[in-house]
């Protein structure tokens, strides 16, 4: 296959897949029930129109850089420099299945170490600050990166396919769980349960509160599926539990008008008792 031919299918993919994941939870969360969990946003504002069309647009960019990695990768002679395999079974079914937690502890170390190097000051502005201006982060802002930070993201994709055995089913799911989540540590909502960030296993799991967290503040939580380097680097932002509780523990305002009414009903019900019981003390009297 030609590599503008390749590009062209790698493209179709990227953006299909941004568009379905991204669009899809949006028009969700930010259209169709947006009124009926709104009191449950990580920040209760609200991006503007311009953040959106920002972020998409920056995102737009991304996806060219992202097919283009892989296109040039596969499609030209540099593949043989890489581990790329078409039959499944020239490695074994037991390899197969233990790549994609490689894959993710590789891709998540990566991620986590590029990330805080381009939180430097000399790095900051030219790299990160695109990203970053979305500082109460929707969907669409999965890939909004300036082209020099989608590249480095983008090389993940070297470094996979030049270090250890891959077909096209591991870049398929991969790179379909990696919009997933992605989108997901912008969505603005959290779907993990009450209590999951301190769990044993949601304490190494990334969450969307965590990543809020970081586009609010600039500071700690760098991780991206997991928490391990966080953790073990201490970069875990210290107000980051508090956080997921209080966001979790928030209930509607119709549900808190229920809870006071009960409360109402129960304190009438002993006005009631207390007036009963001293009127008959009375009428003995
Ligand atoms: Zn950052
Ligand atoms: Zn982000």
């Amino acid at each position: 296959m030609s590599i503008i031919e390749g590009f062209k299918i790698v493209l179709f993919s990227v953006a299909s897949r941004y568009f379905i994941a991204a669009g899809l939870l949006w028009l969700i969360y930010y259209v169709l029930i947006r009124k009926k969990i709104a009191f449950k946003k990580i920040q209760l504002r609200f991006p503007e129109s311009k953040d959106y069309k920002r972020e998409i647009g920056y995102s737009f960019i991304s996806m060219i850089i992202f097919a283009g990695v892989p296109s040039l990768v596969l499609f030209t002679p540099l593949r043989q420099y890489t581990q790329y395999y078409a039959d499944i079974h020239a490695h074994s079914m037991l390899y197969f299945w233990l790549a994609f937690p490689l894959m993710f502890i590789l891709h998540d170390t990566y991620f986590y170490w590029i990330h805080r190097a381009m939180h430097h000051p000399r790095l900051f502005k030219l790299f990160h600050l695109v990203h970053h201006k979305s500082t109460n982060p929707s969907p669409w802002a999965a890939y909004s990166f300036h082209p020099l930070e989608s590249a480095s993201e983008a090389f993940i994709f070297v470094i996979l396919v030049v270090v250890m055995p891959i077909t096209k089913i591991h870049l398929g799911i991969f790179f379909g769980f990696m919009i997933l989540y992605n989108v997901y540590g912008h969505l603005g909502w959290e779907i993990y349960p009450k209590g999951f960030s301190k769990n044993w296993f949601g304490k190494w799991i990334n969450t969307s509160v965590n990543h809020n967290q970081h586009h609010q503040y600039f500071k700690g939580n760098y991780g991206l599926y997991f928490l391990f380097w966080d953790r073990i680097m201490g970069t875990i932002r210290a107000d980051y539990d508090t956080k997921f509780e209080e966001v979790k523990g928030r209930i509607a305002e119709k549900e808190q008008r229920e809870i006071s009414n009960k409360k109402q009903g129960i304190t009438n019900e002993e006005v009631k008792e207390i007036f009963n019981a001293q009127h008959s003390m009375s009428n003995v009297q």
